[in-house]
């Protein structure tokens, strides 16, 4: 049989070297997105379980593209983090969400995602209470949604970090509870304020045994150490009135709201004196 040497030599094909080709140029899109101005932040509900009142609003990142179009965040947010390209990004989102939260008629909380090398970046704090100072907004109001990810890097220095978040007055939620390695020892290391719920458990939890079991579980962990537990991804009824009947504390979802433009949430407000 004939030899293809060309193979063993270089471990390389065309479909690699499109797929990376593809990812530098993401990547150098998203380095001019921010001069640029095409980032723009959504906004979706939280809301207390028992009177369904509005409690918050988690940020979400968007990005619009003048010919990639919307780029989805879990296509644009892995590239951003490997090029360390987040931590502008991040800031961006942050010192955006603190000043647009001061126009809302309620005091409402924030909620920012932060990535793992934002937090773990030696002038993190310091941003964060120039921002803060900057924008005026009660430390209360804001809250970091931090994944298991977001940790795993340097755990002394990320104790040290959410510490003085939390003497700062600062909030700290665990995003994607239950999908990371180990969210038990995660959650007894670090000071969280709440958990949230992985919405890959949320849905359907109504039809299937399995994860109702884990949803339970969930709430029992979060009633016994005194840590409110909100629901990601609720789309139906019945979710909501499992969530509900086995005492859950916040939801979140499509079933309340889908993410909502800046102008949508102000039109909103003025639409709904209740809000
Ligand atoms: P996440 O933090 O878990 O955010 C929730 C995601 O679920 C959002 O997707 C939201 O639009 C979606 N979602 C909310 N309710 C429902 C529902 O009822 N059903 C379904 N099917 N989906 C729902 P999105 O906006 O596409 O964001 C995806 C992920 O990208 C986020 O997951 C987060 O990890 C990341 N991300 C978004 N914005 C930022 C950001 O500003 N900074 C960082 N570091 N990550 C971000
Ligand atoms: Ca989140
Ligand atoms: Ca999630
Ligand atoms: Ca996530």
């Amino acid at each position: 049989a004939k030899m293809e040497p060309e193979r063993h030599i270089c471990p390389y094909n065309a479909d690699m070297d499109r797929q990376s080709r593809d990812k530098i140029l993401l990547i150098s899109d998203l380095r001019q997105a921010i001069a640029n101005d095409e980032f723009e932040l959504a906004y979706q509900l939280q809301n207390d379980i028992q009177s369904l009142a509005p409690i918050g609003f988690e940020v979400l990142l968007r990005w619009n593209h003048p010919t990639r179009g919307r780029v989805s965040p879990s296509d644009f947010i892995p590239a951003a983090e490997e090029s360390g390209l987040i931590r502008e990004i991040g800031l961006w989102v942050l010192r955006t969400a603190c000043f647009e939260a001061m126009t809302w008629p309620r005091p409402y909380k924030i909620a920012v995602n932060v990535a793992p090398q934002q937090l773990v970046q030696p002038s993190f704090l310091e941003h964060v209470s120039d921002i803060l100072f900057e924008s005026r907004l009660p430390p209360e109001r804001l809250e970091l949604e931090v994944t298991e990810a977001s940790i795993i890097d340097d755990q002394a220095h990320t104790l040290r970090v959410m510490h003085r978040l939390k003497e700062m007055g600062i909030g700290i939620a665990m995003d994607d509870f239950g999908t990371g390695y180990s969210s038990l020892a995660t959650l007894q290391t670090f000071p969280f304020d709440k958990i949230k719920i992985d919405r890959s458990f949320v849905q359907n939890v109504h039809l299937d045994d399995q994860r109702a079991a884990i949803v339970r579980a969930t709430l029992l962990l979060g009633a016994a150490l005194k840590i409110p537990v909100l629901a990601e991804g609720v789309e139906v009824e019945d979710e909501l009135s499992f969530l509900r009947r086995e005492r859950c504390d916040l939801v979140q979802g499509f079933y309340f709201g889908r993410p909502m433009s800046r102008d949508d949430l102000h039109r909103l407000f003025e639409r709904d004196a209740r809000l």
